[in-house]
Order: structure tokens, then sequence, then C-alpha cells
């Protein structure tokens, strides 16, 4: 393989409570892949780790990065901002390593405005109902901030012909195999493999 061969792009959207985080979790361990790290203005849940799970920022730290142009894309959701840090993304692709970008779907239409080649996937159990019982189990919001994320659920559906594929999460094994089914192959497109008619002449 070129040593100069870029990593590919690709972003995890979905409802609150579809199983982003738990999914990727899971896919980490087996896949090369480098997840995002966002930074953020929302209050940090017991789970959370600055540095880990988020960068928690202040409204003025966060707006202070946007003046900066420090952001990849950023998006407002359930009151408060989130965005995607440029350089970590930009390096890491171009040492070759595979990012993913688990964000919310205005964000994602950025991205692929940006860089009309990343894979956006978009992540959703099967009904409305499982999504509330899935954000109920993980008992980390209000009943109001549920139903705001509910709310928001249906409208970020809306924009699922954005996307270049769907994967519904039902059982946790096979999402991430579906996950992986897809990576690998974004990973043999011809287009994502120039490479190969120079080594195969020879020239690399
Ligand atoms: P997101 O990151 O999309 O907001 P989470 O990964 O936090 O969602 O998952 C929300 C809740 O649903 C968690 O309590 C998680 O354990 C649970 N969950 C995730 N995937 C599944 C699944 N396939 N089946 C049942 N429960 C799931
Ligand atoms: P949560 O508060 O549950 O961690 O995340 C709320 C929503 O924000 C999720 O849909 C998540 O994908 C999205 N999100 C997380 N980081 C980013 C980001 O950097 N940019 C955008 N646009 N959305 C993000």
């Amino acid at each position: 393989m070129s040593e100069n061969k870029k990593g590919l792009l690709f972003v995890l959207s979905g409802p609150s409570g579809a199983g982003k985080g738990t999914v990727m979790k899971e896919l980490l361990k087996s896949e090369p892949m480098e997840l995002s790290i966002s930074a953020t203005t929302r209050a940090p849940r017991a789970e959370d780790k600055e540095g880990e799970t988020y960068f928690f920022k202040t409204r003025e730290e966060f707006e202070r990065m946007i003046e900066n142009n420090e952001l990849f894309e950023y998006a407002q959701f359930s009151g408060n901002y989130y965005g995607t840090p440029k350089q970590y993304v930009i390096d890491r692709i171009n040492a070759g390593k595979n990012v993913m970008l688990e964000i919310e779907v205005q964000g994602a239409l950025q991205v692929k405005s940006a860089v009309p080649e990343a894979v956006l996937i978009f992540l959703t159990p099967y009904t409305v109902s499982e999504l509330r019982s899935r954000l109920e189990g993980r008992g980390s919001e209000t009943a109001e901030q549920i139903d705001r994320r509910i709310k928001r659920a249906m409208e970020e559906i809306e924009y699922i012909s954005a996307y270049d594929y769907i994967v519904i999460n039902d059982k946790i094994e096979e999402t991430v195999d579906k996950l992986k089914n897809i990576i690998s192959s974004e990973k043999a497109k011809a287009v994502n493999n120039r490479n190969i008619i120079k080594k195969f002449k020879g020239e690399c």
C-alpha cells in the first residue's frame, strides 16, 4: 500500500438513544478507526470523561473556537453547541487513518458538502417507542429532555435520504457486523485504490 494513501472519513448519525455510542465502542474493539472527539457546551454526564468522550467548553470558549475557524463543522442541539475540532481530522486522514465522526444531522450535511466523498451512515432503531425506551433505560436525561430528543428525532429522520447507508440497530453484534461490511466495501472501492495501478506497474 502506498504510504501517502489518505484515510477515509465516515460519519455516524442517528437519533439520541439510537445506540451510536454503544455500537461505536464495540466496533472500535476490532476495527482500526479513529473516533473524533467533539467539543460541546453540554454538561458532562456521570460516564463522561474530559478529552475522552468530549472536550467540555463554556459557550464563550466554544464561540471563540468558531471565530478562530477551529471547527470542521458545528451545530446547536438541544440548546447546546457541538462541534468537530478540525485539525485532528485533517491530521489523521493525512496519516492514512480512517476517521469516524459521531455527529447529528446538521453537522453531517456540512461535512458532506465540504467533503463529498465522506461516507454518511444513519443508525436508528425500528420504532420511536424503542427509541424512547432506550433513552429512558439510559437514565441520563430528564423526562422533559427525553421529550425534546424524541421531537428532534422526528425531525432528523426526515434527512435520511441525504445519507449513504441506513443501519437498523436491533442486535448490537449484528449492527457492528453491518458497519464493518460498509467500511470494508468503502475501502475496496476502486476510487479509493488508485495507488494499486502504480503498484501493479511497479512504480511505487
Ligand atoms: P446514542 O449514543 O445514540 O445516544 P447510546 O449508545 O447511549 O445511544 O444508547 C442508548 C441506550 O440504548 C443505552 O442505554 C444503550 O445501552 C442502549 N442500547 C444501545 N444499543 C442497543 C440495542 N441494539 N438494543 C438495546 N439497547 C441498546
Ligand atoms: P449527546 O448529548 O447525547 O452526547 O449528543 C447529542 C447529539 O449531538 C448526538 O446526536 C451526537 O451525535 C451529536 N454530536 C456529538 N458531537 C457532535 C459534533 O461534534 N457535531 C455535531 N454536529 N453533532 C455532534
